[in-house]
């Protein structure tokens, strides 16, 4: 009620309503750590992310508004690695027109500055529902969302992409397609690309020479025939969020069987593994842009399966990119094997805790 107070602890995901003295004194303090320990990471937003010995890892931001750009680069993506173009058209009732969309994909353009922006095709349904009374399924996670919709939607699907164009002409571009599950999809979504920019060449409207095309991987079909894929996309991006869910048969907004939910299953890291394996194999950009990426305790795992790019939340970001200047590939690389040789997710968790904890305690105190 007004005039209460209330922590919220958002690491533990705990509220504590009306707390008593020591839960606040404890609070207070645990604030104040944080705080400082935000403070002391402030100065690497201009350092590269790159490990002790050398390698580099493009360490991008995921974003849903445009207007969300200038804290991503103030925590030091080098770019966006994610941009859920969806929340635009949930922000209404009516999809945005072309013009709306051109609009709001210059501003995020614009905002960058020449560093790259990932823009992602509408990704509807399941748990990010438009306004539409007839648009009831018995299971959304397995039914008429994302590209599967788009592809059913054409025009809504054409305008995005003519949109997507038409603003390339700014700055530098990458498009991306989620949820795809079999390579026809990708193929009927690439020759939609394709003839949306033959008509704008007709018509003498300006667009991008080059914008790189990849695919959300997040699907195990697609994780499994990755080599297929690689050879007809220029990056892939492993979207964990979903994989994960459709890979142990779980909800991810279930808070019931949360337990079950975890990226460090050992047949979603075998996964990855095999994802990383078929793009590296045919020199492609792999990166990873699930809530994973912006977890402490998984960065040196990632990096040890083979991974050189990550998208995280910008809030994210600096711990991220500190795990990464403090560790070699070669520990990395040695954690990663010893992790996929656990048979349980919790095993793979406390041991890649661990040794995150050794390179950063502040991360889990
Ligand atoms: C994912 O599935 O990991 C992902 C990044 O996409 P979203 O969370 O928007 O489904
Ligand atoms: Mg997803």
């Amino acid at each position: 009620r007004t005039g209460e107070l209330v922590i919220v602890d958002g690491k533990q995901g705990q509220v504590i309503i009306d707390p008593d003295a020591a839960q606040q004194f404890r609070y207070r303090q645990e604030r104040q750590r944080q705080e400082a320990f935000t403070t002391s990471l402030r100065e690497l937003a201009s350092e590269p992310a790159v490990t002790t010995d050398g390698t580099d890892i493009a360490l991008y931001a995921n974003i849903e508004f445009p207007n969300e750009i200038p804290t991503a680069l103030e925590k030091g993506a080098q770019g966006i690695g994610l941009y859920r173009t969806e929340f635009l058209f949930l922000a209404t009732d009516e999809p945005p027109t072309e013009e709306q969309q051109v609009e709001a994909y210059r501003k995020a353009i614009n905002a960058l500055g020449g560093k790259v922006l990932t823009i992602r095709t509408l990704d509807l349904g399941a748990d990010k529902m438009m306004h539409a009374p007839d648009w009831e399924e018995q299971n959304p996670f397995l039914g008429c969302r994302s590209i599967r919709y788009c592809l059913q939607h054409l025009d809504l699907f054409k305008t995005q992409v003519r949109a997507i164009l038409r603003a390339s002409a700014d700055g530098p571009v990458r498009i991306m397609f989620p949820l795809i599950s079999n390579i026809l999809e990708l193929r009927q979504a690439k020759m939609i690309f394709n003839d949306v920019r033959e008509d704008l060449t007709d018509a003498g409207i300006a667009y991008g020479n080059d914008i790189p095309m990849g695919i959300m991987v997040e699907v195990p079909s697609v994780a499994i025939q990755a080599s297929i894929f690689a050879k007809e996309v220029d990056f892939f991006s492993i979207g964990t969020n979903d994989l994960i869910q459709y890979t142990v048969a779980v909800d991810r907004g279930n808070e019931r069987v949360a337990n079950l939910y975890s990226g460090a299953h050992p047949a979603v890291l075998a996964l990855i593994k095999n994802v990383v394996q078929a793009g590296t194999k045919a020199k492609i950009e792999v990166g990873l842009c699930g809530e994973m990426a912006g977890e402490p305790e998984f960065v040196m795992l990632l990096l040890g399966l083979g991974l050189r790019s990550l998208s995280a939340t910008p809030p994210a970001i600096p711990e991220v990119k500190k795990i990464i200047r403090s560790v070699s590939l070669q520990q990395c690389q040695r954690l990663a094997r010893k992790a996929l040789s656990f048979d349980t997710d919790r095993e793979v968790t406390n041991f890649a805790r661990e040794e995150v904890r050794k390179v950063l305690p502040e991360a889990f105190d």
